[in-house]
């Protein structure tokens, strides 16, 4: 008789970066045979992937860890505050093992010792493309680790290092086998696509019969070879992306399509503010480059995210914030309010930081003030026929998202249909309505 398969209760924390850490540890798991239970009692040993970006991310870690130690005891920790173990430490002694980030070979070991694996690895239990966290119909592709930045409220490369770029080729051969394998969208991450190739020097990396070579915009034209959504995240405004805007929206000859998304965190709009942070590209000329984006792909989507209340910020500075918003027109926006996380440059700089109630009186000003702005925005959509792709079926609406919509962070298409609709299709759909951050249509 065959012994029982150890059991592994897995959490998965943090940003999408993390996931695609988690998705990898996991195809190891099911790779050795292990299987995987959604409780913690009963199952041989828990693993926590953290995140540590922010203290309230911390936090949360911490709770999972504290959770997983109550309910079972046997805990491994891995992710971003695996980075710091001794705070781990300090509150659960008794942890099994702690790992940094991206130390897949150590998270094995450490599974390895606490519940050894089964004689007889069950290899065919593992589909061809992995374990994936997300519904079966997107994926993110993560291109490189690490960063090159210095973005002074930010510990990343203090945790991850400098940028190291997947060769394109890799990347490729990983996203052949996601769509294969029924994936209509990609997701393309890492901590600043736009470098993507930088540390390689942009080598040569033929793909099929093209030679391509390591960089954002070969990238772009390989995946979008590939007959389906392709969704660019993480880009910053460096004039080389200029390049890339002109195939955006367009349906290439395979029928799929780099999407008229771009994803940029600007984090602030004051030069003063953007200096302390020592942002990337913030001496580029933002808004002109915006204005340029938009006369060659006018149905280009942005999104970004803000820091309010960094330290420093005077009424001044913020409100060049709001007028920023106000003159690009950004479709999609969020903030956070800025979190002296340990370690970071800027708890050092010498500014003084802003009181929590000051950060929480510019946070809801820059929500209020970009409402009517995005709600503007989607008015525009009422009337036309977009392509929706559908997230979750539904007996008579479905929910789903346009290509200006990414997965978690924006927002949705309710879609009415007489036809059953499943996770995955894309159907055309006529807008009836808009809401502040939804629309509502009918399948046509
Ligand atoms: S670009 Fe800046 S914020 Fe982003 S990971 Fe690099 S250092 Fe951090």
């Amino acid at each position: 008789m065959t012994a029982p398969a150890p059991k592994i209760s897995f959490v998965s924390l943090g940003c999408p970066k993390a996931l695609v850490d988690s998705e990898r540890i996991i195809t190891k798991l099911r790779a050795e045979g292990y299987e995987l239970t959604k409780t913690h009692a009963g199952a041989d040993l828990v693993i926590v992937n953290t995140c540590g970006f922010l203290d309230s991310a911390k936090a949360e870690s911490l709770d999972a860890i504290g959770k997983g130690m109550a309910e079972n005891g046997k805990v491994i920790v891995t992710g971003c505050m695996g980075a710091e173990p001794e705070q781990i430490r300090e509150a659960y002694p008794g942890i099994a093992a702690i790992t940094g980030p991206q130390a897949y070979e150590s998270v094995m070991n450490a599974v390895h010792d606490v519940a050894p694996p089964l004689h007889n690895p069950f290899l065919d239990l593992v589909p061809e493309q992995g374990v994936k966290l997300t519904p079966r119909h997107y994926a993110y592709l993560k291109i490189s680790e690490g960063c090159n930045n210095r973005c002074t409220f930010c510990i990343i490369p203090k945790l991850r290092g400098d940028l190291v770029s997947r060769p394109l080729a890799e990347v490729m051969r990983e996203a052949e086998k996601l769509v294969k394998a029924g994936v209509k969208e990609l997701l393309v991450i890492s901590q600043d696509t736009s470098a993507y190739g930088v540390d390689l020097k942009y080598a040569p990396s033929p793909w099929g019969d093209v030679d391509y070579r390591t960089r954002f915009l070969d990238l772009a034209k390989a995946l979008s070879t590939l007959g389906v959504w392709v969704r660019m995240h993480y880009v910053y405004p460096y004039p080389h992306v200029d390049e890339v805007i002109p195939l955006m929206g367009e349906v290439a000859a395979s029928g799929g399509m780099v999407l008229p998304y771009l994803d940029i965190p600007f984090q602030h709009a004051a030069p003063n503010v953007l200096k302390a942070m020592r942002r990337p590209a913030h001496q580029e000329k933002t808004f002109q480059r915006i204005e340029k984006w938009r006369e060659i792909c006018p149905d280009l989507a942005i999104r970004s995210t803000f820091i309010v209340g960094f330290p420093g910020e005077t009424e001044e500075d913020f409100e060049e914030l709001l007028s920023f918003l106000t003159a690009a027109k950004l479709e999609r926006v969020g903030a956070f309010k800025y979190e002296p996380v340990r370690g970071a440059t800027a708890n050092d700089l010498g500014f003084e930081a802003i009181s929590p109630e000051v950060q929480q009186k510019r946070y809801d000003r820059f929500m209020r003030h970009q409402q009517p702005i995005s709600a503007k925005l989607l008015q525009r959509r009422v009337g036309q026929r977009i392509k929706v792709i559908i997230d979750e079926a539904g007996p008579t609406v479905s929910k789903g998202r346009s290509i200006w919509d990414a997965p978690e962070i924006d927002g949705s298409v309710y879609v009415a249909s007489r036809r059953p609709l499943r996770a995955g299709d894309i159907v055309s759909v006529k807008i009836e309505r808009a809401d502040a951050y939804d629309l509502h249509g009918v399948a046509v």
